[in-house]
C-alpha cells in the first residue's frame, strides 16, 4: 500500500491568491461592468528588454543548427552566467567568490523551497513575520514546522515585524538552527540596515546557526546604504546562502532563471561533530534532481549584464520605482500610514481604524474596484496591513489612486 506524505494534508487547503481571486471573481459576477485595476498579485507587467529579447533569438538560432544546438547543459549551469554573476552581482561590491560557488537555476521559488532539503528535519527554524509562504510551507511538507495552531506552526519561531518595531525583527533569545531573511522585503517592501544584518550574521556565527537570505529585489535597492548582498557583512560566507532570481529584476518570471550562492567556506555539522561543506551537498543534490536551466533562459540572464541590458533592465526598475513613489504620496496625502515602496515594489498600508485585512480588502474592492492582498495571508503579524504592489503600469496605478482618493 503507497501511503501518501501525511504532512501535506497539514497545509491549508487554499492558497491566498486563490482566496483573492475567488472574491474578486465573486464581485465581478454581481458587477459585470465595473472595471477591476489590480494592485494584487506580485507579478512584473512590462516586457523583457531589447537587449534580452535579441540574446534569446540568437540562442534560438543557435539551437536550430547542428553546428551549434545544445542539449543538456551543466546541472550547476553555464561557465559563461557564472562568470558573468560573480563579475557583476559581486564584485563591484567588493565581494569575491568563486564561479563554483554559483548555482543557476530556474528561480529563486524552487531554490528556497528545496534549500532545507540540506539540513535535518528536526532542526528548528526561525522566520520574520509577515513572510513570503514558500519558506514555510516547504518546511511543513517535510514535516519541519509542527502543527497548525491559531495560525502559527508550532515548531517555527515567528519574528514579528510591525510599524510598533520598525519592521526590525528582534534577534531570538534562543538558539536556532535556521533563519529565513528576505530583504528587501517581501512582503512589507522594507530593508535591512548594514547595522542591523551584522548582528544576525554574529547571532549564526555564535549560534553555528545558518542563514537562508532571500535578495531577489536587491536590484530595487536605491538607498546608497543597504546592503544589496548579506556577503557585504564579514563572516556571512561562513554561515549564509544567498538566493537571487532575475525574475523581478529582469522581468523573468515566465522565461525562468536565478540562482543561488553557496559559498565554499559555508559549513553545517553531522551528528558525530565533523563539518561537511553545504556547497558540495547542494552541488550532489542538484546533479540528482534538476538538470539545469535552459540554455536560452540562461544566454537572456548574461544579456541583462551587457551595457545596454543593464541600462535597460534598470529602466524597467525605474518604471516600477515612480509607480511606488507615487503611490508612497497618494496614500500619505490621503493621510494613511505607508511603509516600503522606497527601495522595493511593495507598499506595506496600515489598516485605518484597526479593521481587519480582509475586511478592508473587501471595503477597497466594493468601493473603490481595486484590489489588493490582505496582510493576513503572510503571516500573522500581517494583520491589519494590506499589500500594493508597483508592478502594474503607471495608467492602471494612477487610475487606482485615483479611486483611493475619492474613496477615501
Ligand atoms: C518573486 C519572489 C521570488 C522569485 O521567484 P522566482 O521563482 O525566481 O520567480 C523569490 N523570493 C521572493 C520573496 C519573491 O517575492
Amino acid at each position: 500500500m503507497a501511503l501518501i506524505n501525511e504532512h501535506f494534508l497539514k497545509l491549508p487547503d487554499n492558497y491566498l491568491f486563490a482566496d483573492i481571486a475567488k472574491k474578486v471573481n465573486a464581485f465581478k459576477v454581481s458587477h459585470p461592468n465595473a472595471d477591476v485595476v489590480s494592485l494584487g498579485i506580485g507579478d512584473v507587467t512590462r516586457p523583457l528588454c531589447p537587449a534580452v529579447v535579441e540574446a534569446m533569438h540568437k540562442a534560438v538560432d543557435e539551437m536550430a543548427g547542428a553546428g551549434t544546438f545544445r542539449g543538456y547543459g551543466p546541472e550547476q549551469g553555464y561557465a559563461f552566467l557564472r562568470e558573468a554573476i560573480v563579475k557583476n552581482d559581486f564584485l563591484p561590491r567588493g565581494i569575491h567568490l568563486d564561479p563554483s560557488e554559483i548555482f543557476v537555476s530556474d528561480g529563486a521559488k524552487s531554490d528556497t523551497g528545496n534549500i532545507q532539503e540540506l539540513v535535518r528535519w528536526d532542526n528548528s527554524i526561525c522566520v520574520t513575520d509577515p513572510i513570503y509562504p514558500v519558506y514555510i510551507d516547504s518546511n511543513v511538507m517535510i514535516g519541519r514546522a509542527g502543527e497548525l495552531r491559531d495560525g502559527r506552526w508550532s515548531n517555527v519561531t515567528y519574528l514579528a515585524c510591525t510599524a510598533e518595531n520598525n519592521f526590525v525583527p528582534q534577534i531570538p533569545d534562543r538558539r536556532v538552527d535556521i533563519v529565513y531573511l528576505c530583504y528587501p522585503n517581501n512582503p512589507t517592501g522594507t530593508v535591512i540596515s548594514k547595522d542591523e544584518l551584522r548582528k544576525w550574521v554574529s547571532y549564526a556565527l555564535k549560534n553555528d546557526a545558518l542563514i537562508f537570505y532571500d535578495a531577489a529585489y536587491e536590484a530595487f535597492i536605491r538607498d546608497p546604504d543597504i546592503p544589496h548582498s548579506i556577503y557585504e557583512i564579514k563572516g556571512a560566507k561562513k554561515v549564509a546562502v544567498e538566493f537571487h532570481s532575475y525574475s523581478k529584476t529582469a522581468g523573468f518570471t515566465g522565461v525562468r532563471c536565478g540562482y543561488t550562492v553557496v559559498p565554499k567556506e559555508l559549513t553545517a555539522s553531522a551528528l558525530d561533530g565533523s563539518r561537511v561543506a553545504l556547497n558540495k551537498l547542494w552541488n550532489r543534490r542538484q546533479c540528482t534532481k534538476f538538470n539545469g536551466a535552459s540554455y536560452i533562459s540562461q544566454r537572456a540572464a548574461e544579456a541583462t549584464y551587457t551595457p545596454e541590458g543593464r541600462e535597460q533592465t534598470r529602466q524597467a526598475i525605474d518604471y516600477y520605482m515612480a509607480n511606488a513613489a507615487f503611490m508612497r504620496r497618494t496614500l500619505s496625502e490621503l493621510g494613511l500610514e505607508v511603509f516600503g515602496g522606497e527601495n522595493a515594489p511593495y507598499i506595506w498600508l496600515r489598516v485605518p481604524d484597526g479593521e481587519s485585512s480582509w475586511r478592508f480588502f473587501e471595503r477597497m474592492l466594493y468601493n473603490a474596484h481595486v484590489v489588493c492582498t490582505p496582510g493576513v495571508g503572510f503571516g500573522p503579524s500581517g494583520e491589519g496591513y494590506v499589500r500594493l504592489t508597483a508592478f502594474g503600469s503607471g495608467e492602471s496605478c494612477s487610475e487606482a489612486m485615483d479611486r483611493l482618493r475619492k474613496w477615501l
